[in-house]
């Protein structure tokens, strides 16, 4: 341990040099003979060992300033100073207590005073603080010294083991608000994960509905809005995935430039955007909803390909407060935004109540529908299908009925599309094709139509599917005529154009179903191997009021008879349209006229006949009643 003393007077250094002298030897001699006393031979080791005092000697003040700047920077400093108050020609000792004060804070300083010229109080204030600073007056006594350097020796280890102790606890200190920090801002990446879209970093579901929940709690007007793309599939199955992403982020930027002002966003999956804003009431709501929509019905560059942009929306205003429902007005956006599907794309419809009532319909039909088949309460009619002219009959068009217990007759024209939306139709159209195999099992050559909605036929392997049913059956898959129509093939058409390759090579009809209602055009029809189209009632139906009608029917059977194809007219009603038809050359007819749709036993009894062919001009049903249509 380093020892300063600071004495002008050279005797006094000796002074120093012989009290640290004796210390030791005493301190030794001393201990020894006690130790011995008390413990005899086994005396343990001395606990508190003396002092290794090395003392560096200064003649002037500004000296010793100097040992005391080196030894900080090194790695021993002083521990303890003696300074003499007194030492011309130099700076005194107040001085050089002051400087040195400011350059150790943790050294012991002792004043040696042989005068009284000097308070305390002074000396402390220059070179404090008190509890560093003490007082030794000259003449001393040797002991006195080196009490006073091995009292304050000691303390000063204490003191720097205890401020070492204090650095470290101090940088657990920092490490510790770092690790906080970093778990504070982990959490907050967590947070902002869970709450937003990885592909737009829009807000998500969960956050659109916190928002929402927190919305209805304040009083005052706001709109919920549900945003759907129209045609992303068609972006997603043409483009690929990355192009569908991109359009996303794309629209995800055009619906922040024109929600309202103050208006939440969000990403609710899929194709599908929520937005929330305050409003005055409906009609400014809707009008803020049709501008987002008109925004988004642009041409959005994605990859190189301009994508024609289009949304529909469904929209809600609801009053915020107690009583008000947060999951409502999601509800009630859905349900808008599914009214704003079915009328047509690029649409806002604002919720009403009908909707909730037309949904609630849904699911009884729904419901009821999936226990109809167990109940029995589903049956088929068949209406025949025939050669123009002598009414031969070549086939029946099985058409699904169901008789409920609850509501009586339902018309598939109301349950099919429920099945349609649901999983149902794959379990009810299996239901139907099995039917009517077993029924066309006992016609002696007739083709039975069966009806195969959209989703039925882009069900996985539906060739396979379709192959077992009939080889279950034991019919010959020519007697059977698959109807589709344009939507079902025209949504992916070259996965349609093989499926249809497929199961005409292996013998079934195919005819193309309410042709001229939707979007294809007979040139794009080629590349489909089909057997015959059904002209669409509703143009038979206008044939004999408007020149469109009777022009589209004649221009659908010329262009099928130009590709080879068969012509089926439906809904034929009267006789002056079975001359028409015949005139134009339709090939084949179905509807009233003819004959409405029959009972299984009935059917068999016209296929063993094999004509309605009656009187000229003579209805056939006429031949028939109680039919079922
Ligand atoms: P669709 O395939 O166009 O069937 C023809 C519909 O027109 C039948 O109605 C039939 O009864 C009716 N109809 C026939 N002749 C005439 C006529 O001269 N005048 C009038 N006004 N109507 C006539 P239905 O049986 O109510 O079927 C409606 C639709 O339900 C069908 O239209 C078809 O799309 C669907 N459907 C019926 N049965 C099935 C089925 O088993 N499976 C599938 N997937 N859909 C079916
Ligand atoms: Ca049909
Ligand atoms: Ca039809």
């Amino acid at each position: 341990m380093r020892i300063l003393i600071v004495d002008d007077e050279p005797a006094m250094h000796d002074s120093y040099i012989r009290s640290f002298a004796r210390q030791r030897s005493e301190d030794a001699a001393t201990l020894d003979a006690m130790a011995a006393d008390l413990f005899g031979d086994d005396a343990p080791a001395e606990d508190a060992p003396a002092i290794d005092f090395r003392l560096t000697h200064c003649h002037q003040g500004l000296d010793a300033v100097g040992e005391v700047e080196r030894a900080i920077g090194g790695s021993e400093p002083f521990a303890v100073a003696f300074i003499d108050v007194r030492m011309p020609p130099g700076i005194d000792g107040r001085e050089t207590a002051k400087r040195i004060r400011a350059l150790d804070p943790e050294i012991n300083i002792v004043i040696v005073t042989g005068y009284s010229d000097f308070s305390p109080i002074e000396i402390s204030k220059v070179a404090g603080p008190a509890d560093k600073i003490f007082y030794i007056a000259k003449p001393f006594e040797v002991a006195e010294i080196q009490q006073t350097a091995t009292a304050l020796g000691r303390r000063w280890e204490v003191d720097r083991e205890l401020a070492a102790a204090r650095a470290t606890l101090a940088a657990q200190v920092v490490q510790l608000q770092e690790q906080s920090a970093e778990l504070a801002a982990n959490e907050s990446r967590a947070m902002h994960l869970a709450t937003h879209d990885s592909l737009t970093d829009a807000p998500n579901r969960l956050a659109f509905q916190r928002a929402l929940g927190g919305r209805a709690k304040s009083p005052g007007l706001f709109a919920t809005a549900m945003i759907d793309l129209d045609r992303f599939k068609l972006v997603n199955d043409t483009l690929g995935h990355l192009a569908g992403d991109a359009l996303i982020r794309a629209v995800c930027v055009i619906l922040h430039e024109a929600a309202p002002e103050g208006a939440t966003i969000a990403r609710l999956g899929g194709d599908e955007f929520g937005i929330l804003f305050d409003t005055p009431g409906e009609d400014a709501a809707v009008m803020a909803c049709d501008r987002v929509l008109a925004a988004c019905s642009t041409s959005i560059p994605v990859f190189g390909h301009l994508v024609q942009g289009g949304a529909s929306a469904g929209i809600v205003v609801i009053e915020g407060g107690d009583a008000c429902d947060p999951g409502d007005a999601l509800r009630r956006s859905d349900l808008a935004l599914n009214a704003a599907k079915q009328a047509g794309k690029g649409v806002t419809r604002l919720f009403d109540e009908s909707m909730d009532e037309s949904i609630r319909f849904r699911r009884r039909i729904e419901n009821g529908l999936s226990d109809a088949i167990g109940k029995g309460e589903l049956s088929l009619v068949y209406q025949p299908i025939v050669g123009r002219d002598a009414f031969d009959l070549v086939g029946f068009e099985a058409l699904v009925r169901w008789n409920t217990a609850e509501y009586g007759p339902i018309s598939p024209a109301t349950f099919i599309p429920i099945a349609e939306e649901s999983n149902l139709i794959h379990e009810l159209g299996d239901w139907v094709l099995a039917r009517a195999l077993e029924q066309v099992a006992g016609w002696p050559g007739q083709y039975v139509s069966v009806n195969f909605s959209p989703r039925q036929f882009r069900r996985p392997n539906f060739v396979g599917h379709i192959m077992q049913a009939v080889m279950a059956a034991g019919v010959a898959p020519t007697r059977v005529q698959i109807e589709i129509t344009e939507t079902a093939i025209f949504d992916d058409a070259e996965r349609a154009a093989e499926t249809l390759y497929k199961l005409r090579q292996m013998g079934f009809r195919i005819a193309l179903d309410d042709f001229g209602t939707g979007y294809s055009s007979l040139y794009n029809i080629r590349k489909f191997a089909l057997d015959c189209l059904k002209i669409d009632r509703s143009f038979i139906d206008g044939m004999g009021r408007e020149r469109e009608s009777a022009a589209i029917v004649h221009s659908i059977i010329h262009l099928g008879r130009a590709l080879g194809l068969g012509v089926i007219a439906e809904g034929v009603e009267t006789a002056a349209q079975v001359q028409a038809l015949r005139l134009a050359g339709a090939s084949h007819l179905q509807g009233y006229f003819i004959a409405r749709p029959v009972a299984d036993d009935i059917a068999r009894e016209m296929a063993a006949v094999g004509h309605l062919g009656g009187e000229e001009d003579q209805p056939a049903t006429a031949l028939l009643d109680g039919t079922n249509g």
